[in-house]
């Protein structure tokens, strides 16, 4: 029998399993660095916590969803983000009682989305993401900004496009919803069924709509810049000014919408194209909100958050060729040279493991040949060979897979060697973002570099 992946799902293995960890850590290091705490929240919710409003117009709640009734007949679904687990677990677990503001959560791991499969669009995929909540301010706004752009910088991404844009308060939307509404009314029957339906339950998600003929049309619509009131400006003009402060570029589009319905005042999203043209779409994206944790049952406190998705992530580093250097090498093989010799490599493998060091062993019998390919396949810097003689004398042979020098080393001196071997060892550095050829310390990509 054949099993097929699920359309949409795929493998991330080996190597490319360490290039997504590499990523990932990078984020969450950085958010630690910035105070957020991690929420790891069920994938699996209610769905009445996605739909959590009938007229919601967002394609996400409407058409992509993974809902299904469990044996107990519970609508139940798949979780198509983190912003609105996230809000749950705070009402939940009552967070909001704390009078520590803002609650700080980060999260990593997969979502679920009924998508057409394309280059960087799956249905099952993960996102990193942070919500910033209970403090209603431009500085937890640009918080988020900064963080999401300093880890895009970390991770190697030069030519950035930051967009930003301004939805205001729900005056303002209101207000230029109508406009919105004045406009595609007379020019809807030309649009697709989508903005037909949008035009309906928000025009504004008209905005987003990709179809080439509509993008024309709207083209000529009124700009929400015309209809935020006073106070929204404001803040806009503010948030704009720290941003050019705390020296993160942007570009304002008055375009970008968002996918979600539950946004206001700030939304933003990072655009990236290859070296080679590529486009995957957004690689991430976030926006204010002010009503949702309301919405999910507690109490009125607005929030700020973005989420980014990893594979698109992943896909645009090896595109460019920039992903993070991992290290796939190992420090040991231990070969034992025939059978008898198998159950002393074993241990002594165990034993280099036990001092933090990867090891591994030849647990079947091959020929010296073939166990120096094994130890070439796996970047060993260390053969450890044990034959009879080594065995009846209590000692190993250790040959420096570079060099091709050999010592002899008692049993009972191994520890002591081996540390010494790696003492000067040099570490390289994983992330991009400086030069870590040199001293020793502890970098902000997670590892320890530098001379031991
Ligand atoms: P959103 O929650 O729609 O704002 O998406 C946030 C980020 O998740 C996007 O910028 C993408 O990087 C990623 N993303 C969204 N949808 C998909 C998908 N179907 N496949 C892969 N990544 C996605």
């Amino acid at each position: 029998m054949d099993f097929q992946l699920v359309k949409g799902t795929h493998d991330i293995i080996n190597k490319e399993a360490k290039y997504y960890s590499a990523i990932e850590s990078l984020f969450i290091s950085l958010a630690e660095v910035y105070g957020y705490n991690e929420f790891r929240t069920p994938i699996l919710e209610y769905s009445e916590l996605f739909k959590r409003d009938k007229n919601d117009s967002s394609d996400m709640v409407r058409k992509q969803m993974y809902t299904f009734n469990d044996l107990s007949n519970r609508s139940l679904t798949l979780r198509p983000e983190g912003t609105a687990s996230v809000a749950r677990s705070i009402v939940n677990n009552k967070l909001y009682a704390e009078s520590d503001y803002p609650i700080k959560a980060y999260y990593l791991g997969p979502v679920f989305r009924y998508e057409r499969p394309k280059a960087g669009t799956y249905r099952q995929f993960l996102q990193f993401g942070v919500e910033n909540i209970g403090i209603d301010s431009i500085h937890a706004d640009v918080e988020t900004i900064v963080l999401s752009f300093r880890a895009l910088k970390m991770l190697g991404f030069e030519n950035l496009k930051l967009k930003i844009n301004c939805l205001g308060d729900a005056e303002s939307r209101n207000n230029y919803k109508e406009a919105l509404v004045k406009f595609f009314t007379p020019i809807i029957d030309k649009m697709c069924p989508d903005c037909k339906e949008r035009l309906k339950l928000n025009p504004l998600r008209i905005l987003d709509c990709k179809v080439p003929e509509d993008k024309e049309l709207i083209k000529d619509a009124p700009k929400m810049s015309d209809y935020l009131n006073a106070s929204s400006k404001t803040r806009f003009e503010n948030t704009k000014k720290l941003l050019k402060e705390v020296g993160v570029p942007f570009e304002v589009d008055e375009g970008i919408v968002r996918g979600l319905d539950y946004y206001s005042h700030i939304v933003y999203e990072y655009e990236y194209i290859s070296k080679s043209g590529l486009n995957v779409g957004a690689l991430g994206g976030g926006g204010h909100y002010d009503n949702l944790i309301k919405e999910v049952g507690g109490p009125s406190l607005a929030g700020v958050g973005f989420a980014f998705g990893i594979e698109r992530i992943y896909s645009l580093l090896k595109e460019d060729n920039i992903l993070p250097n991992i290290d796939d090498s190992s420090d040991f093989m231990v070969m034992p040279v025939g059978e008898e010799c198998i159950d002393r490599a074993f241990i002594v493998a165990d034993y280099l493991r036990m001092l933090g060091y990867k090891a591994d062993s030849v647990i079947e019998k091959k020929s010296f040949k073939a166990m120096f390919r094994k130890a070439e396949k796996h970047n060993a810097k260390f053969a450890i060979i044990i034959g009879d003689n080594e065995l009846k004398n209590n000692e190993v042979i250790i040959k420096d897979m570079h060099t091709q020098e050999q010592t002899a080393v008692k049993n009972k001196d191994l520890g002591d060697y081996v540390d010494n071997l790696f003492i000067n060892e040099e570490h390289e550095c994983h992330c991009h973002d400086h030069e870590c050829s040199g001293e020793e310390h502890e970098c902000c990509c997670g590892g320890h570099h530098g001379k031991k």
